[in-house]
């Protein structure tokens, strides 16, 4: 292991790592991985890494470039960078980055034919959708743009779609070689615009470098040492680029975690995670286990969600370890309709409001996000604010244009006065009022431009002598970055967007059946899975307060015909009101109040009641680990000389199938599993179910 300070490096910096984090962070340049799960300090390490290898002088902060996953994730490292003292660093998205390189190169490579960015693609779509004698609904549009967009992210073209689909049985929205029709003609169309998409932006990044020594040499001269956030979600089209950045060389850090993919259905994977070592023998590899994040409350129910995956490869198995002081139990709720969970959700905030939990510390996270309006709603009826993210437009909004224009031009003036003094009287121009406006359109420009002036303050509480120049600088970048600024007010964020962050208190809303999981991933099991995870993504973004819930009915009065989320199952302790209905699995005497174990229904068939779930829920069972609990309980009741049921019943051995629980707590909240068995048998089912897991 390196020492952990090098001579050079400041005292302090490496202090407020863990000797794992510290063996990562004080690597020698070259490859290295930490492959840990939510919450144990992979961004951590990895932005002090970046300030250890500048202070000891191995590379030059502008020479780093450190890329992830989405503008948030982006923002939240350079503020940790900046803390760090490391500004110069670049932390940008791999979209941002490949935008940027693009813009410098463009001009030497292509000359002055001017590009655009595509915002938005609908139109070339549906053009190339009616050019290929497909229908233009939107539902068909949205598949066959995901679809376009999936292909260009894996490395597909046109030509090979056809066969590429058929290879990996994609579920295509019009048969495949229409939809390659449709790909073919939407790029001719957005070539003959001169307009470039999102995935554009990386393909010509990377043909910039494969294609152009002279680029790729002054390239490679400027930056040297590539860092790459949530790597689990790469798609091979970001790996290309990365490899055309490395151009050879191996002064790579990447860290993620396998249970956080979320973003297979946009072809990212997490194989060059998994199999780094492969690709970089020589690399130092680090695993971290202790969860600094979460209360082990939160942690315990994170193991419990994550435990309980299919399918999970070598190397994600990790299981977290607690490392806060105990806090408030997980709250599981259930509400007749969804105005009635949103007003409950909003006056829980109101109370961790007033018992002293700053707004910004607290989060509701949702699978899609026309779910934010009823908490929209909810929010402001009791005036608490809020703000919605998937705020990237922040920097599109007129008002904030202005309001840049006219910093921008006053920055140039001599006059040197406190930075936020001076962001304030020149925001006054372009409509910053003392009070704020009653509401609507004129309010929200209102906090916009406030937004701006809390910039302003952040940047005179952490930099001594930031002055107006300095503050214009740093929004231009993140404009470019498209970074916008936190408001000081709840989040509701989608979970895809919520990813790497985290807060005091987050409220998981809408869990249930077709909203979480979604129910376009029903009847496909690696969909599901990849649905866990994402409730697994939320669940761990908590640090103290978690609250999940969900609501029977959409709208008062309609009928209560949701059921919970499957992914529920087995977390909801047995003291609970609604875990009534997980007890009641049992199909014993309870006859026609025996409810479904996934979603808590009524189960009227006889055969339901046996199964202990709806013939509709899905079947969670591993039917290889159900056959070896069986084989298990055969020996063992032979042995015993009692019955098989004695030993366990056959409801119970289904439950531990789809459960696979890994320890104690988990095989205890399985019913039909009380002190007795755990002791006589506990250690030999988790052997069994450990075994089987880990096969
Ligand atoms: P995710 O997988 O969700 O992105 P992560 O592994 O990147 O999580 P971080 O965000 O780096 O985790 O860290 C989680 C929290 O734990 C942060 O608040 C971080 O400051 C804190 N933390 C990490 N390591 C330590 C440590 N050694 N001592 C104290 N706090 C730590
Ligand atoms: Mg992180």
């Amino acid at each position: 292991m390196a020492s952990a300070s090098s001579p050079k490096s400041r005292p302090g910096l490496l202090d407020g790592l863990d000797p794992e984090q510290r063996a990562a962070a004080c690597a020698p340049r070259g490859p290295v991985c930490v492959l840990a799960g939510a919450g144990t300090g992979k961004t951590r390490t990895i932005t002090h890494r970046i300030a250890h290898l500048v202070r000891s002088g191995h590379v030059a902060a502008g020479q780093v470039l450190a890329v992830t996953f989405t503008t948030r994730a982006a923002g939240e490292m350079r503020t940790r960078l900046r803390g760090l003292g490391v500004d110069a660093a670049q932390a940008l998205t791999f979209h941002a980055a490949a935008r940027r390189q693009l813009r410098y190169f463009w001009p030497q490579v292509v000359g002055d034919r001017p590009w655009e960015l595509l915002e938005n693609k609908f139109r070339y779509i549906s053009q190339a959708a009616n050019k290929a004698g497909l229908g233009t609904e939107t539902e068909l549009l949205r598949d066959l743009a995901s679809e376009i967009e999936w292909s260009k992210a894996s490395l597909v073209s046109p030509d090979d779609y056809p066969a590429v689909a058929a290879r990996t049985q994609r579920d295509t929205p019009a048969p495949a070689s229409q939809v390659a029709e449709v790909y073919r003609n939407y790029e001719k169309v957005k070539n003959a615009a001169q307009v470039l998409d999102f995935d554009d932006l990386l393909l010509h990044a990377t043909a910039v470098l494969e294609e152009h020594t002279v680029v790729a040499q002054e390239f490679r001269e400027r930056y040297r040492c590539f860092v790459v956030d949530e790597y689990q979600d790469v798609t091979p089209l970001q790996q290309r680029l990365l490899d055309a950045w490395l151009g050879g060389r191996d002064d790579l850090t990447v860290v993620g975690d396998a249970n956080q993919t979320i973003y297979s259905f946009g072809g990212a994977s997490p194989r060059p995670l998994l199999e780094f070592t492969r690709r970089f023998p020589e690399a130092t590899v680090v695993r971290l286990e202790r969860d600094y994040r979460s209360t082990p409350e939160v942690v315990a129910l994170a193991n419990q969600v994550i435990g309980a995956a299919r399918g999970r490869p070598a190397g994600s198995r990790l299981k977290l370890i607690g490392q806060r002081p105990s806090g408030p139990v997980p709250r599981f709720a259930e509400y007749d309709d969804e105005t009635a969970e949103a007003a409950a959700v909003a006056r829980r905030i109101r109370d961790l409001l007033d018992s002293g939990v700053t707004a910004s510390e607290i989060a509701v996270l949702y699978r899609v996000n026309a779910q934010s309006e009823a908490y929209e709603q909810a929010l402001a009826e009791l005036g608490i604010p809020y703000l919605v993210r998937g705020g990237e437009r922040f920097f599109a909004r007129a008002e904030v244009r202005q309001a840049m224009s006219a910093l921008r031009m006053a920055s140039t003036d001599a006059d040197t006065g406190e930075l936020v003094t001076r962001v304030r009287s020149v925001l006054a121009k372009v409509g910053l009022t003392d009070q704020p406006p009653a509401g609507g359109a004129a309010k929200e420009r209102w906090d916009a431009l406030l937004s701006i002036v809390e910039l302003a303050e952040e940047l005179a509480s952490t930099v001594d002598d930031a002055d107006l120049p300095r503050f214009v600088a740093e929004l231009e970048q993140r404009a470019t970055a498209q970074h916008p600024p936190t408001v000081e007010g709840i989040t509701l964020a989608s979970l895809h967007a919520a990813k790497g962050l985290e807060w005091d208190a987050v409220f998981l809303v809408g869990l249930a059946e077709g909203t979480m999981p979604i129910l376009h991933a029903d009847g496909d099991d690696a969909a599901i899975e990849e649905e866990r995870r994402l409730f697994y993504v939320g669940v761990t973004r908590a640090r103290e307060h978690l609250s999940l819930s969900w609501a029977l009915a959409r709208t008062s009065g309609n009928r209560r015909n949701r059921r919970r989320s499957r992914f529920l199952y087995g977390l909801i302790p047995e003291d609970h009101p609604a875990a009534r209905v997980a007890r009641s699995q049992q199909p014993k005497q309870s006859g026609n109040k025996a409810r479904c174990r996934v979603c808590g229904g009524p189960l009227p068939e006889t055969l339901d009641i046996k199964l202990g779930r709806c013939s509709r829920c899905p079947s969670n069972v591993d039917e290889q680990l159900l056959e070896k609990l069986k084989s298990w309980r055969g020996e063992r009741s032979r042995e015993l000389k009692v019955p098989a049921f004695v030993v366990f019943t056959d409801a119970t051995l289904v439950a531990i199938a789809e459960q696979r629980p890994t320890d104690d707590t988990a095989l205890c909240a399985i019913s039909g599993i009380g002190a007795t068995k755990l002791e006589r048998f506990g250690a030999e089912v988790l052997d069994v179910v450990r075994a089987s897991v880990g096969s």
